[in-house]
């Protein structure tokens, strides 16, 4: 069988057109619709009569047809059968996790993790629903596996974690997962296009959107895909986290995001292009960086077996200036002197963002939660931009290299 393509199955969808037969898809901004037989009402409400069940649609909280649109598209990104968006990464997370967890429930957790779903993890739900959390080295299978009880629901991790940058190592996590009867969540914001979570045997993956997958640093959303069944179940009018918390993404937003998605792929290579570049680079300098297209890195061969190699290793590296001021100096000299980038936290911009993740988007973890999950203080997260030409921002990058005396 031809393995499974990004591309080729977004290529394959059916294609949207708009509803006067426009090249581009409808914009429904409607937050109610019309019921042509009043019959018809209570069937929607008990969930026999949805946009996918020979029904109509409802109300906007509820399927929006736009939003429906770019939750298919995402979906068949992943090769996934069905998704829905939400209005940020945090509520897709919440609702996902909340949908297969009830009070009191365990989950077993990558130790390294976005800040966000950290405290989520870590505060909010045991604090609000009695959430038990293990929290495990995922790279560690057999140290996931003695964390895994009878009963436990679910097995969460990113798909290259942040800002680690240590690869998931999918299939194993999923056949553990699998045999406690428990589900695998992937986040992948990172990796859009590179690793395909749901055809390595994870059964959900959400996204920020507010990253790769926007890729213009300018719209909050987030997206869950998995089976059809497990997606309708977010939108049950009596039980679905989505329907009921409300997360709901703006359907000008979803069309926003989906006239992007044609050159995910496109942005996805060049983001790992430069990111190689810069990485190789400093690495001949023999200088700290963290890359896992690098063959010193200890996933590299994990991520050249399980991703899509023509997308390559990903946007991001870190770079160890050894303490919090060096990060601090030399992110200072990037942005104000040499216009390298802006000294910004999110990732998956055109333009290149750097942030120290421990005074920053980690900055949710204690400092015991931190060294054990390998975040050093004067580590600098690059996500790398594909504005200007490689030339002229390795020259900003050497000028700046030179100013800290990194290099001659
Ligand atoms: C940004 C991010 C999130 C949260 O997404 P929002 O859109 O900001 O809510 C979750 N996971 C990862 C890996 C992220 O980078």
């Amino acid at each position: 069988m031809k393995p499974f393509d990004p591309i080729e199955s977004l290529a394959n969808m059916r294609h949207e057109f708009g509803e006067h037969g426009g090249v581009n898809l409808s914009i429904e901004t409607s937050t109610t619709f019309t019921v042509l037989e009043a019959e018809t009402m209570p069937d929607i409400f008990q969930g026999r009569a949805g946009p996918d069940q020979g029904g109509c649609y409802l109300y906007g909280r509820h399927f929006n047809p736009t939003v429906y649109v770019l939750g298919r598209q995402i979906a068949a990104i992943e090769g996934a059968k069905a998704g829905y968006c939400s209005a940020s990464g945090m509520s897709a997370i919440a609702a996902a996790v909340l949908q297969l967890c009830k009070q009191g429930d365990h989950i077993v957790s990558s130790n390294t993790l976005y800040g966000g779903t950290y405290a989520l993890f870590e505060e909010y739900l045991p604090e609000k629903c009695g959430l038990q959390v293990s929290w495990v080295d995922i790279s560690d299978l057999t140290a996931v596996e003695a964390a895994m009880q009878q009963g436990t629901k679910l097995l969460y991790a990113e798909s290259m974690a942040n800002p680690t940058l240590r690869v998931a190592d999918i299939p194993a996590l999923a056949e553990i997962a699998h045999r406690y009867d428990a589900r695998l969540i992937i986040d992948n914001t990172f990796t859009p296009m590179i690793l395909s979570p749901i055809q390595l045997g994870a059964d959900i993956v959400v996204h920020s959107m507010t990253k790769f997958l926007n890729g213009a640093s300018d719209v909050v959303g987030g997206v869950v895909v998995g089976s059809t069944e497990f997606v309708q179940s977010l939108m049950d009018l009596h039980k679905g986290s989505l329907m009921l918390l409300g997360p709901t993404l703006d359907p000008r937003l979803a069309y926003e995001v989906s006239m992007r998605l044609p050159h995910l792929g496109l942005r996805m290579t060049e983001h790992s292009k430069r990111a190689q570049v810069f990485a190789e680079r400093l690495a001949a300098l023999d200088l700290p960086v963290t890359y896992p297209g690098l063959d010193d890195h200890s996933d590299h061969e994990l991520l050249r077996r399980l991703g899509h190699r023509e997308y390559g290793a990903g946007g991001i590296f870190t770079l160890d200036l050894g303490s919090k001021e060096a990060a601090n100096r030399f992110m200072d000299i990037l942005q104000n002197r040499d216009r390298f980038g802006f000294l910004a936290v999110s990732l998956g911009y055109f333009e290149t963002l750097m942030s120290a993740s421990a005074s920053s988007t980690s900055s949710e973890m204690s400092e015991e939660a931190m060294e054990s999950a390998g975040i050093q203080p004067g580590l600098v997260r690059f996500s790398i931009g594909y504005t200007g030409s490689i030339q002229q921002r390795w020259t900003q990058m050497e000028d700046a290299l030179r100013e800290m005396d990194l290099i001659q």
